[in-house]
């Protein structure tokens, strides 16, 4: 059986930065293949998207992961170099250690050693990768999820093995995401020279107390597991380039984090009411990025409880903090979506790294989950 901790740090060697896979799903497709399972590629514009699967039929159940990483940042910053994986004092070092390489490859022989143990086990076992979840996520997850759809092989259960764990691997498993929206709106005024500003309309002196009551709203109140909707200005622009201008327009750009208490068309509706208030000219476009998913406390949620509590004896939090990933992707064909995986305390920072102990009992973690599921 291949080492887990080995398979880990062949997949952290390769450079994948977003969106370039750089092999890593050759090095998956050689494992899975020697548990005999099929394969289909679906590349979409330079992102490499495999769908890995075993038998036929229901339940079916998919790990879903990626092998893409961000950038390392300054190189000066890490202690080891970070596609040079190295073990220092029980933790592996390496970009995508944490986010989430180590995952990908637990969940790759978890998958591989349930089927050789079981190679007539009823259902179908999948694995998704997709080297597109950092960067844009358009040629990702969605071009699998729209594969499937076409082939009618709908998934009960998805499994994402993103870090979610917060202090030790299991206290925390994810049961949703909140949904992400954009939004960039124009005050119109009148441009004019700043010494007669009765001849000019100033959008910026206009902006003030609209902006204002926008940012000192409360859209909802959240529940029990989302935490309310958050709005949040992120770039402000004006000016005509000259200090003797009152320039024409003022251009404020905000980002909705929301729950399902909120849909979009309630956002927009509530901020029509607000400005509605101002004396404003404005135009406003709206983004959405990301719908919201819920899955709850469903039979998924339950099956990786009593694993956690197996492998780790702890009983994780159920939560849907965080920002979005491609969960939402899976949850849209209407199955139970989770994600587990490592301590999240590295993610996207230098010096990334996962604790070994944990890497291995989250494997257990995962072929436990299979066990109770086949
Ligand atoms: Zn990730």
């Amino acid at each position: 059986m291949t080492d887990l901790i080995e398979f880990a740090k062949a997949l952290i060697s390769r450079e994948s930065i977003t969106p370039d896979d750089k092999g890593c799903q050759k090095l998956i497709i050689k494992e899975l293949s020697e548990a005999n399972f099929n394969f289909k590629k679906i590349n979409s514009t330079g992102v490499d998207n495999l769908f890995a699967w075993h038998g036929v039929g229901n339940p079916f159940f998919i790990f879903a992961g990626h092998t893409d990483v961000v950038p390392p940042g300054p190189l000066e910053a890490w202690h080891t170099d970070p596609f040079q994986p190295v073990e220092k004092n029980g933790f592996l070092y390496g970009r995508g250690a944490a986010d989430m390489k180590a995952a990908d490859c637990a969940m790759v022989l978890s998958a591989k050693e349930f089927v050789l143990k079981n190679p007539n086990h009823k259902g179908m076992i999948g694995l998704v990768f997709t080297s597109d979840e950092e960067g844009l996520a358009t040629d990702g997850t969605i071009k699998v999820v729209e594969y499937l759809k076409q082939e009618n092989k709908i998934p009960d259960y998805v499994v994402v093995g993103e870090a979610s764990s917060k202090e030790k691997v299991g206290d925390a498993i994810k049961i949703g995401r909140r949904g992400s929206m954009h939004g960039e709106l124009t005050i119109i005024g009148k441009q004019g020279h700043i010494a007669y500003p009765q001849k000019a309309d100033n959008p910026i002196h206009r902006c003030f107390k609209a902006l204002d009551a926008l940012a000192q709203e409360k859209w909802d109140q959240g529940d029990e597991h989302f935490p309310p909707t958050s709005f949040q200005f992120f770039e402000l622009q004006s000016g005509a380039g000259a200090a003797n201008v009152i320039p024409g327009t003022l251009t404020a750009k905000f980002n909705f984090r929301f729950s399902p208490m909120s849909t979009p068309d309630s956002l927009h509706n509530k901020i029509a009411d607000i400005l509605s208030k101002y004396d404003l000219r404005y135009k406003i476009n709206y983004h959405v990025s990301s719908e919201p998913f819920f899955s709850g406390e469903c039979d998924l949620s339950q099956i990786a409880i009593k694993a956690i509590q197996g492998v780790c004896g702890i009983h994780p939090e159920l939560n849907t903090e965080g920002g979005t990933s491609d969960g939402r992707f899976f949850a849209a064909l209407g199955c139970e979506v989770i994600e587990i995986g490592v301590v999240n305390k590295t993610i996207h920072k230098v010096n990334e790294c996962v604790n070994i102990k944990e890497l291995k009992q989250l494997n257990d973690i995962y072929q436990c989950i299979l066990k109770n599921i086949f």
